[in-house]
């Protein structure tokens, strides 16, 4: 129910308002708007407000704004259609995109790709070693050939880290196919990356996570992702194959790591990562609440990602039966903690026939130029579903500068290859990670009738 009121503005035209009836007024109101005319003191208001459920104050810079929320707002919204719209006051958790990709941020590389000149990618995914302390029954490393023992020399990976400072790599993710903590070289790679200018980040299912370089890595990285997929020690055991009892041994240093962010507020985000297979359906809520004990960042669940020929045996319509669940979690959210499920790929099973089962919504894979993997015997290859295929071997960082693999032909035959050969419905791994870069890129080079029309 509103009240409307007519009203000539200083133009002499007929103005008219629509004021909500509870809108807070006041008789002799001291605050300016564009039109000179005093409306309404809501600095005053502001704190009169405060005790209001249902209405809070934004600050920006000396104005004070008001937003009003429904009787029953929600603490978490359902991921909009619009998967690309940033975080705003009524969507704080949009802040980390977890659900898309941020490629509008580098469109001076976007140029470079239209123009067809060599550049360098903006992320890259790598592993640091080639096995691992746990045995997680999601794992798609699986079926990436894990080898013990085998890894990322330290000469090398400090070498390589240079040139991706060199060459103006932006980002790097020590998220590969072996646990990285395993390589004691990752710390001191971390370091120089961030002197060098590369932002850095690690998944690690955090057990064997050296808590003496604990500072260094919360200073200099952008995040620390933990993998894990259980908020119970008999969950944990069972998705991760690892001793019960390790569970809280990786609980204590999750709350010394973010005690040691807080204390000497460091900027690196901390958060756990459920990677959704039914057997971890019932942890979900025990570690959504976990999350948020332990004051991490945020809480990601996304889908299990399959091979090409299905090797992990994932039914993605068992998603439907976890999805009131999942809402449940999302509504733990606060100011503070994210607590968000990865619709868009945990949906896949509901998408129109067309588009189920891996058929993809582009014909042509674009995006490897763009973000890189490197498998963690330092073999560089446009994508980490095709590690160990030769015909898709860049290079390998143990034998060749990274530096001169990217300025060099053969990597760039590569990507020409994928988007020529490769047959994304049918070749490619479900839900990889180039899926979000290949649909930006996609609908780049297919546009609709009358762009101009924007
Ligand atoms: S679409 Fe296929 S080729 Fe491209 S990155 Fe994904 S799995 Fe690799």
């Amino acid at each position: 129910m509103v009240e409307k009121s007519d009203d000539k503005n200083r133009f002499g035209n007929t103005a008219q308002t629509a004021i909500p009836d509870d809108a807070p007024l006041r008789d002799n109101p001291g605050h300016k708007l564009r039109t000179s005319n005093t409306i309404v003191d809501r600095q005053q208001l502001a704190s009169d407000q405060a005790e209001q459920a249902n209405i809070r104050t934004v600050q920006f810079q000396d104005q004070t704004g008001f937003v009003r929320l429904p009787e029953t707002q929600e603490k978490s919204v359902e991921a909009a259609p619009n998967l690309f719209t940033g975080p705003s006051f009524r969507n704080p958790q949009e802040r980390f995109r977890f659900d898309g990709h941020k490629m509008l941020y580098h469109l001076d590389r976007v140029a470079d790709w239209q123009k067809g000149v060599k550049f360098p990618p903006i992320h890259i995914d790598m592993g640091l070693t080639k096995f691992c302390n746990t045995a997680c029954i999601y794992c798609y490393a699986v079926v990436q050939n894990m080898t013990k023992g085998v890894m990322i020399q330290e000469d090398t990976l400090l070498k390589y880290i240079e040139d991706c400072g060199r060459l103006g790599v932006k980002s790097i993710g020590f998220i590969g196919d072996g646990e990285p903590t395993l390589n004691p070289a990752m710390y001191d790679a971390a370091v120089l990356a961030k002197k060098v200018g590369v932002d850095t980040s690690m998944a690690t299912n955090g057990l064997l996570f050296n808590m003496d370089r604990a500072f260094d890595m919360l200073r200099d990285m952008s995040y620390i992702r933990i993998n894990l997929s259980a908020g119970t020690p008999e969950g944990f055991k069972r998705v991760h194959q690892s001793a019960s009892k390790n569970f809280a041994v990786l609980v204590e240093k999750i709350r010394t790591l973010v005690q040691i962010k807080k204390e000497n507020k460091l900027p690196c985000t901390i958060g756990l990562q459920m990677v959704l297979v039914p057997e971890c359906f019932d942890q979900v809520m025990a570690e959504a609440q976990l999350g948020a004990e332990l004051g991490v960042d945020y809480f990601v669940i996304k889908q299990c990602a399959d091979s090409e020929y299905k090797e992990i045996g994932i039914d993605y319509k068992e998603y439907e039966k976890i999805e009131k669940t999942l809402h449940e979690a999302e509504k733990l959210s606060t100011k503070d903690y994210v607590v968000q499920a990865k619709w868009n790929k945990i949906n896949a099973a509901k998408d129109t026939p067309l588009y189920k089962d891996g058929i993809r919504k582009y014909d042509i894979c674009y995006g490897t130029p763009f973000l890189a993997q490197i498998s963690g015997n330092g073999k560089v290859y446009p994508c980490g579903p095709f590690y160990n295929k030769d015909r898709f071997l860049m290079g390998d960082i143990h034998e060749q500068s990274f530096y001169d693999i990217v300025m060099g032909d053969r990597y760039w035959d590569v990507h020409k290859d994928i988007a020529r050969s490769v047959d994304v419905h049918k070749d490619c791994a479900i839900g990889c990670r180039q899926d979000y870069i290949n649909k930006f890129l996609w609908d780049l080079k297919n546009p609709p009738e009358h762009v101009n029309f924007i």
